[in-house]
């Protein structure tokens, strides 16, 4: 692994001061050197790897003239998927001309590999873990129903075309983050040694924590096999960063749980089940407008109330209805957005799959209720 991180190293140089673009020039320039003793195949993944860093280098150098020239730091091998052999748990993985490495899975991975379709990539190894790419053919679903999702500070809200409520608490996650900032709030400058390390080991358990329940969640979303809707969040934390003129608690509670994770974790794993993407909509306006007819809503105590049709539901089911709404613009033959949106009369501003506006809405209220 030392040695290919040098080799990546040593072709990037080789790129720069000779100034050469051409992959096949790279590897022409460097394979005399290297050919002995080492895999070629190994040679041509450090050129491409090499490659790729140089062209994004290129990139990068327009904007900032003075931008570092790249360099890998940390030792790691990629392995072409024709030069590798799986077999029996168990993955062989060639260093030089007849010479193995045979590594094992524990029971979790090999069930994972041994689907039957699946497509194996390349092998990415470090000192101490091993990436598998691998690509599953997948029929593409109907989906058997379509949910809208809110996420909010606190939960992730979601509501289904039949008006059913489901609700992802996230409140441990926020109560745990909490619970170490306090902790780390305690040590002073001259313990900064210690501060890191602590931070260090909170920082991994808090992750695995989080992981675990986002995982959990997004699981149980692409396994109803349901089209998802959710809000572009594109940049949300960029938003919320130091220098915005929030201040730093409001920062952190919107920071708190991490919604743009949960969506990544989803869309992967419904396209993994389901052979469907995710839909994003505009999230401009979802929680202040009423989800029956647009008007602008007030706000008391979690539940919003419409001035103009009197609708009175918990906001982040209204939240969740509206982002419903919108993502059934993209289905062909649900009632079309921009004809509801037109129209002031509430009877045909109800989305026909809200069977009846009113109702509809009475039902997510008890529901909501029951749930309290
Ligand atoms: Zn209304």
């Amino acid at each position: 692994m030392k040695e290919f991180r040098v080799i990546v190293n040593e072709v990037i140089r080789i790129g720069i001061e000779k100034k050469i673009t051409s992959k096949l020039r790279l590897r022409n320039e460097l394979y005399p050197s290297f050919k002995n003793g080492f895999h070629t195949s190994y040679i041509n993944m450090a050129v491409f790897k090499a490659h790729a860093l140089l062209k994004a280098y290129r990139k990068t150098i327009k904007k900032n003239p003075n931008a570092k020239p790249p360099r890998v730091w940390k030792d790691f091998l990629i392995v072409d998927s024709y030069i590798y052999k799986m077999f029996d748990n168990r993955i062989r993985i060639p260093t030089r001309p007849r010479e193995f490495v045979i590594l094992s899975f524990n029971s979790y991975t090999s069930k994972i590999l041994s689907q039957p379709n699946l497509k194996f990539g390349n092998a990415t190894l470090t000192h101490n873990t091993i990436s598998i790419s691998f690509s599953k053919e997948i029929r593409k679903k109907e989906p058997s129903g379509y949910v809208g999702i809110d996420m909010n500070l606190e939960n992730a809200t979601c509501i289904d075309n039949t008006g059913k409520v489901t609700i992802f608490d996230m409140s441990r996650i926020v109560l745990i983050k909490m619970k170490y900032r306090k902790i780390l709030s305690h040590f002073t400058r001259n313990d900064a040694r210690v501060q890191k390390q602590l931070k260090q080991k909170y920082g991994r358990k808090l992750k695995n924590m989080e992981d675990s329940i986002l995982h959990k969640a997004s699981k149980t979303l692409a396994l109803t096999g349901k089209q998802i809707f959710m809000e572009d969040l594109g940049g949300i934390n960029k938003l919320y960063r130091k220098g915005n003129g929030q201040g730093t608690w409001y920062r952190f509670r919107l920071n708190s749980w991490s919604r743009f994770k949960l969506q990544k974790m989803i869309d992967c794993k419904s396209n993994l089940h389901n052979g469907f993407s995710v839909n994003y909509v505009n999230p401009k306006g979802t929680s202040s407008k009423c989800s029956i007819c647009e008007e602008k809503i007030l706000e008391e105590n979690r539940m919003i109330r419409c001035p103009n049709c009197g609708l009175h539901i918990d906001r982040d089911v209204n939240a969740a209805r509206n982002i419903l709404a919108r993502g059934m613009r993209f289905v062909p033959d649900a009632v079309q957005g921009e004809a509801m949106k037109q129209s002031k009369d509430v009877e045909q501003i109800v989305p026909s799959l809200l069977v009846d506006g009113t109702l509809q809405a009475n039902r997510i209220a008890t529901l909501v209720r029951e749930r309290q």
